[in-house]
């Protein structure tokens, strides 16, 4: 299993820096690398999950924790005004990672709907 891991599982070996925000023993959060608003962070599980439908009832846990962590991050980087929380999924939903992640986007208003 060298040769299939994300650049993601490769942030969470430490083997690729990363500028975290948050770290536990279920998941990471990092600025992502090409911000698309002036708040830009990844929130992505500890576990290998390729995308929202690798999920299986024994995630349940797993998301209920990485959901609430999202207004704690929200507030730690300052997004009082609001956010957005994105998962790209597969080819059609622009997913170029491929372990699940959540974006956190905010810091200057969103367009709707996005492109
Ligand atoms: P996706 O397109 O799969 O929804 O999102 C993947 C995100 O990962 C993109 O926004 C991209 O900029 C970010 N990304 C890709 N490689 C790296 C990296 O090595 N470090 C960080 N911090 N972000 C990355």
């Amino acid at each position: 299993m060298t040769n299939n891991r994300t650049i993601f599982k490769k942030i969470i070996d430490g083997e690729i820096p990363a500028k975290l925000v948050y770290d536990d023993e279920m998941c990471l959060a990092f600025h992502d690398v090409s911000p698309q608003a002036p708040v830009h962070v990844l929130l992505i599980p500890k576990k290998v999950i390729r995308n929202l439908d690798g999920l299986s009832a024994d995630d349940r846990d797993l998301m209920g924790h990485m959901l609430s962590i999202v207004p704690l991050l929200a507030q730690k980087l300052g997004l009082s005004e609001g956010y957005r929380l994105v998962a790209n999924c597969g080819a059609n939903g622009g997913q170029s990672v491929d372990h699940l992640h959540f974006h956190i986007l905010g810091g200057r208003q969103l367009n709707w709907p996005p492109g």
